[in-house]
């Protein structure tokens, strides 16, 4: 029922609109370049090798998100070694931002829905990777969030604005009670950010909602690991930075969706 209902909608989405998906895959690839290359201060450009094995070089024809790695069924040309998931996985990903932003919205909106997809699927994955959630990326971030309040919706801009200082202010705060209590750091400074971006986004009303759904969906994934077999102790954790964007991005779409 979701397809058909899916493939209406998209009859009816505008130029714009059907603009997202088409370039949904190759800015999944350039994502997929800076989830890999931004922590490491390494530069980004589309300049990345084709394989990891032998370092062979990158021609036009592997270039074609999703397809060139279908059509080699996931094998370098050159060597035959195994390219990964992570390419065509994090392609995927951004395809299906874009699928539902057009879903749930049309035009300019489904746009900016994207924008904010795909910049908290890059956060939420560099940080899952490397447990680090880059100030180049939370910082634009926040500013992002309050110049399209700006363009798109002015009256929501002090809300929005106290947001962003709420949410940096409120997680660095239960951070510090946190490691005073246990003695070590449970949230980082780039989850603080990382709320300051969603307050900047979302507005402080809808700030709640954000950490509610994010604490829940981490209780769930660490539930789900248990079942499979994983044991979590007081010890060990889980990145809060993939559990933030998402719920940033579930409130963000909410109007859309019950609307
Ligand atoms: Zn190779």
């Amino acid at each position: 029922m979701f397809g058909a209902e899916l493939v209406e909608h998209m009859a009816d989405a505008d130029t714009a609109a059907w603009g997202a998906v088409l370039a949904a895959p190759f800015i999944g690839s350039l994502l997929g370049v800076v989830v890999q290359r931004l922590p490491d201060g390494r530069p980004i450009a589309l300049a990345r090798s084709l394989c990891e094995e032998c370092g062979a070089a990158l021609a036009v024809r592997d270039l074609v998100p999703l397809f060139s790695w279908l059509a080699s069924a996931g094998r370098c040309r050159f060597c035959g070694g195994p390219l990964g998931w992570f390419y065509p996985g994090v392609e995927l990903a951004a395809l299906a931002v874009a699928l539902i932003s057009v879903w749930v919205d049309s035009g300019a909106g489904a746009w900016l829905d994207c924008v904010l997809g795909w910049w908290l699927l890059t956060l939420g994955w560099i940080d899952l990777r490397r447990w680090l959630l880059p100030d180049a990326l939370t910082l634009p971030l926040v500013v992002a969030g309050l110049a399209a309040a700006m363009a798109f919706n002015p009256e929501g801009l002090t809300d929005r604005a106290v947001g962003a200082a709420a949410g940096y202010i409120g997680l660095r705060a239960v951070g510090l009670l946190y490691s005073a209590l246990r003695g070590r750091e449970g949230l980082g400074q780039g989850d603080a950010k990382l709320l300051a971006a969603a307050g900047a986004w979302v507005g402080v009303r809808a700030l709640p909602q954000v950490v509610l759904f994010a604490a829940l969906a981490g209780v769930c994934a660490a539930a789900c690991l248990r079942l499979a077999g994983v044991r979590l102790g007081a010890q060990s954790a889980l990145p809060f930075g993939p559990f933030l964007a998402f719920a940033t991005w579930l409130v963000w779409l909410t109007p859309m969706l019950t609307s």
